[in-house]
């Protein structure tokens, strides 16, 4: 039976959310090829994350433990990874388009010598072939590429944060884990990792469950510094258009969109956004969408649950003052 793999990211015995989300879309993909899913666990003293894997819709799990695999290493998980699939030989493997994913999928891919797709946004199987059809954004977003992989196996893709939900965590999941030994060692490593200083604060758009966004509507910086107070009174996280970002009015990390982020946060806050497609494309996901902008044509407006018609700066300094005055 074919098998749908989804290398499940952890860190510090922490589960990257993106692993759970590549498991509900395996799920889909799984049901069309009449196959299963199988979540890969690599690291050490990890066994007490397959039963997650399973709660959240695997079949099975195979789970690697060695010293080698304590802490993220490219060397002993891409030689872990890829001798799996040598033995099982799964039909396809997803990964996160993470820092981490996409280190590990290159070499994978490398060593399977299959092609990778790499930052997809959709993923569905052919109905005629049974081929993994992976779409991206190519050529600087400007066109969607839809990408086969028809003579090697497994299929690999690694899939952007965000783009998938979540499945349904299920109540006592049955299925199979599959304790797998494999030959590594620290010559094979070639790095040791002395000391980890994690970085300050990051900017962490994806998982935001509040965004407050700005776009070329706001007028400049020293705008977005109002932004930034709104946002942290709401612990929310800033995002902008990528207009606002070219105009160096913000850092690229904070861009929403097409060739941005992805993100679906609880409520996402749009000012003087206009609501392009490519930005749509980043936040239409949202649960609650709040648009304010003087233009009552907005194609923002479309989308938002709730649209103020009206000047960003008045709705940002009455928001400020009545959750200071609820502060207090
Ligand atoms: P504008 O479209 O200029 O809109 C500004 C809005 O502010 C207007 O609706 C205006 O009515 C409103 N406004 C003006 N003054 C006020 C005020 N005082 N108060 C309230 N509202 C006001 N864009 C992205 O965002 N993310 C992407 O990832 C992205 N990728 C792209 C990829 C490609 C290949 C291409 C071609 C484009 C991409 N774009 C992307 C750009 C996109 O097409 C739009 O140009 C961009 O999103 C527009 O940004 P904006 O809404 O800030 O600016």
């Amino acid at each position: 039976m074919k098998e749908v793999w989804v290398f499940i990211e952890q860190e510090e015995n922490k589960i990257h959310p993106v692993s759970f989300e590549l498991l509900g879309i395996a799920n889909t993909l799984a049901e069309d090829l009449s196959g299963r899913i199988a979540g890969v666990i690599l690291g050490s003293e990890v066994d007490n994350l397959a039963p997650e894997v399973l709660a959240y819709g695997a079949h099975k799990v195979y789970l690697v433990e060695h010293d080698c695999l304590k802490y993220y290493r490219h060397r002993p998980y891409a030689k872990a990874l890829s001798d799996l699939a040598k033995k099982y030989h799964p039909e396809i493997l997803l990964l996160g388009a993470t820092p981490l994913g996409r280190d590990l999928a290159g070499g994978v891919a490398t060593l399977l010598e299959t092609g990778l797709t790499a930052d997809v946004t959709e993923l569905s199987i052919e109905k005629e072939t049974g081929y993994l059809l992976m779409t991206r954004p190519a050529y600087g977003g400007n066109i969607m590429a839809t990408i086969v992989c028809p003579h090697h196996r497994p299929q690999m893709a690694t899939v952007r944060p965000r783009i998938f939900s979540v499945p349904e965590r299920k109540e006592n999941p049955k299925g199979e884990i599959i304790k797998e030994k494999i030959d590594l060692s620290e010559d094979l490593a070639g790095i040791e990792r002395l000391n980890f200083i994690p970085k300050e604060k990051t900017v962490n758009l994806e998982y935001a469950d509040v965004v407050v966004a700005g776009g070329k509507g706001i007028g400049g910086k020293r705008e977005f510094e109002k932004l930034k107070e709104l946002a942290e009174l709401l612990s929310a996280e800033l995002g902008a258009s990528r207009l606002a970002v070219e105009s160096g009015w913000i850092s690229y990390e904070h861009q929403v969109g097409q060739t941005g982020k992805t993100v679906r946060p609880k409520v996402y806050l749009a000012f003087g956004i206009s609501g392009a497609i490519q930005h749509r494309a980043g936040m239409q996901n949202s649960d609650f969408i709040i648009a304010v902008n003087t233009d009552k044509g907005a194609p923002i407006f479309k989308i938002a649950d709730m649209g103020i018609l009206g000047d960003w700066k008045v709705v940002a300094e009455a928001l400020i003052s009545a959750l200071k005055k609820e502060k207090d």
